[in-house]
């Protein structure tokens, strides 16, 4: 019997999605997907510092859960590093508990709760608006998920 899956908590979307090397053509590269959990396991124990303990908490997954996550993540950005991987983020059984949204129009960047809903920039009005969260599919999935 398998057991229900507990959705990991991810803080926000990542801001950039794919890494490349420079002028090597797509084709001769590997390439290598990072999971959304991968991603923020790998953001708060090697950007932010955070112990595993602290970090397991803020993900809301078990320690054991976190470790192989962080585990993953440095294999897999290593890879990148090393042998020259393309590295995609995507995926992953998480939600977000905040979203980034950034404004076509005046560039103005800026997090908004999971839960609000903005459907104007607050610096120029404009409606044409880049929803960092629903381009890995989640946003209303999200609401009332995670704390
Ligand atoms: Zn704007
Ligand atoms: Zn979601």
């Amino acid at each position: 019997m398998s057991r229900p899956k507990i959705n990991r908590s991810v803080l926000k979307p990542p801001m950039f999605t794919e890494f490349k090397p420079v002028g090597v053509p797509s084709r001769i590269l590997s390439q290598t997907f990072l999971s959304l959990d991968e991603y923020e396991a790998f953001r708060l124990a090697d950007h932010l510092g955070f112990g595993h303990e602290e970090a397991s908490e803020e993900m809301n997954i078990s320690r054991s859960t976190f470790t192989r996550l962080i585990e993953q993540a440095r294999k897999k950005v290593a890879g990148m590093l090393i042998n020259g991987n393309i590295l995609t983020i995507e995926g992953g059984n998480i939600h977000f508990r905040k979203n980034t949204i950034r404004c076509n129009s005046c560039g103005h960047t800026f997090i908004i709760d999971i839960n609000a809903n903005i459907v104007k920039c607050p610096e120029c009005n404009s409606d044409s608006l880049q929803n960092f969260a629903g381009n890995f599919g989640h946003g209303r999935c999200c609401r009332g998920r995670n704390r």
